[in-house]
């Protein structure tokens, strides 16, 4: 009761979101839901989930598994079972709660199961169902913790974010209507007295379709609630202390940085560290709330705060990061030299084949152009160069196209990068040092980004040199 009273009378409010790992059973949901009745105490929260950890990708290998007629009734029955032996152990002491919440967890499964069936019949599943099935994993997660919230008697609700997130009909990475989101997160969730309990990831067209925001998107559904209540803070709680200053699975020395600034986590997202989405930081930038990563198994270390201005700090650089499985296309000839259009019709051929470029770099020699994308987009890539330069090819003006796949892009970031000299310097002497061969580079204008692109066999030899040269061997 104590925490509902709080909840009415305090005016400032903070969003919660509890990744995967966060929730992936009953004892680390006992964890969170401590975090959150902690937080709840002050201030009111608006909690945010993901699905538990590996259920997204169950529900989907399972919709891939059932399209393509293999054994996935198994599949399913695991994933079911996962959410039974929680909501059990949570619920185990709370006769009412429980029976509830296993009518609602069977009833979901229910319905996954024949859509599921639905897409063994037709050996089919198409995008939009995919998302249907997707889905289910936050459905489930955000009723099991709202049950046990609300068995604790700690008044919470459960809300479907497909009530709140408008979005088109692009599945499995649909583009959000944000002021249509907002107007109804407003009118749901502003006055809403319990502690909401909002399914991440899911959202849905103005005709009421399930969608989804892609991948690890539920740090982004966390952040749009975030802009549209003017939260004071929106926090992501997950199961490493923060921002590294790498990929702490492939550069043992990475350290924690306390404080980076939007356009750095954007950039370090973008290129491959996960834990936050690259979106978060659109709504948190717009309204300038910021955000932190906590570690849910360590709620007291300080975590690192994302805002537009971090403390200044000396480190010449803020952090790496990577993507893996890219190929990189050199299109090349001397008739490319001075004749304008070139560019232009490459990246409208690579934009029509649905190619998302990821780096680009040209020689001033113009003789060149080196575009970098994912390696599962290499045949659509070549067909769609091949189509458009026909002529070109044919008349020997551009040779034909060279082809490397398995490479990584690595990516050096930081503000501190903006007009210092000697960082390049610093970088690729690392690199050669470590005798890597460096297949392409770009520098975007910001300044704040160095990114190159080696084999992939390199990966961690690149990324832990270049750490090294900037950070020494242990913890600076
Ligand atoms: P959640 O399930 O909480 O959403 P994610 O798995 O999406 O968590 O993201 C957290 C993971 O991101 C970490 O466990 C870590 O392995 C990985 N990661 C990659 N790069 C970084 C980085 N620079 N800083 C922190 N974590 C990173
Ligand atoms: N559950 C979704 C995923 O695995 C969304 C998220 O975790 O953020 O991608
Ligand atoms: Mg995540």
């Amino acid at each position: 009761m104590r925490y509902y009273i709080f909840c009415i009378i305090s005016s400032s409010m903070k969003i919660m979101k509890f990744g995967g790992s966060s929730v992936r059973n009953a004892e680390m949901i006992r964890r969170a839901t401590a975090i959150i009745l902690d937080a709840a105490a002050t201030e009111r929260v608006v909690v945010v989930l993901s699905a538990m950890k590996g259920v997204t990708d169950g529900l989907i290998g399972t919709a891939h598994a059932a399209a393509d007629a293999a054994a996935y009734r198994p599949m399913i029955d695991s994933i079911e079972a996962r959410h039974y032996e929680a909501a059990e152990a949570l619920l185990r002491d709370d006769q009412d709660h429980r029976a509830r919440v296993r009518t609602a967890i069977g009833e979901m499964f229910s319905a996954v199961r024949e859509l599921l069936h639905g897409v063994a019949l037709v050996r089919e599943c198409t995008a939009r169902t995919l998302d249907l099935i997707a889905g289910f994993g936050e459905r489930l997660s955000c009723t099991i913790v709202a049950a046990y919230l609300s068995a604790a008697r700690h008044a919470a609700v459960y809300v479907d974010a497909r009530e709140l997130i408008v979005t088109d009909e692009l599945h499995g990475a649909a583009t959000v209507e944000i002021e249509t989101s907002y107007e109804r997160i407003v009118a749901r969730l502003a006055e809403e007295p319990k502690i909401p309990v909002v399914t991440g990831f899911i959202a849905a067209t103005r005709a009421g379709v399930t969608t989804t925001l892609g991948r690890n998107g539920s740090d982004y559904t966390a952040s749009i609630l975030g802009a549209a209540l003017s939260a004071s803070c929106i926090e992501i709680w997950t199961d490493v202390d923060g921002v590294l200053s790498a990929d702490p699975r492939y550069v043992p020395n990475a350290f924690v940085v306390p404080e980076v600034s939007y356009q750095e986590a954007m950039e370090m997202s973008y290129f491959g560290a996960e834990v936050i989405h690259p979106y978060t930081m659109i709504p948190a930038v717009e309204k300038a709330i910021p955000l932190r990563i906590k570690n849910t198994l360590r709620p007291d270390a300080p975590g690192t705060i994302i805002s537009d201005r971090p403390t200044p700090n000396d480190r010449p650089i803020t952090g790496l990061a990577s993507i893996e499985n890219v190929a990189l296309v050199n299109v090349e000839g001397g008739g490319m030299v001075g004749i304008p259009g070139i560019a232009s019709r490459v990246f409208s051929a690579l934009g029509h084949a649905g190619i998302n470029v990821i780096m680009i770099s040209q020689a001033s020699s113009e003789h060149s152009i080196c575009i970098v994308f994912r390696r599962t987009q290499a045949r659509a890539a070549l067909d769609g160069l091949r189509r458009e330069l026909q002529y070109e090819l044919v008349t020997r003006k551009i040779q034909q196209f060279e082809i490397r796949d398995n490479l990584e892009i690595v990516a050096v970031i930081g503000d501190g990068m903006r007009g210092a000299p000697g960082i390049s310097g610093r970088i690729f002497s690392a690199l050669g040092n470590a005798k890597i061969n460096v297949l392409a580079i770009a520098q975007g204008s910001s300044e704040i980004n160095v990114s190159f692109v080696v084999d992939g066999a390199d990966r961690e030899i690149a990324l832990n040199s270049v750490h090294t040269a900037f950070f020494g061997e242990k913890e600076s």
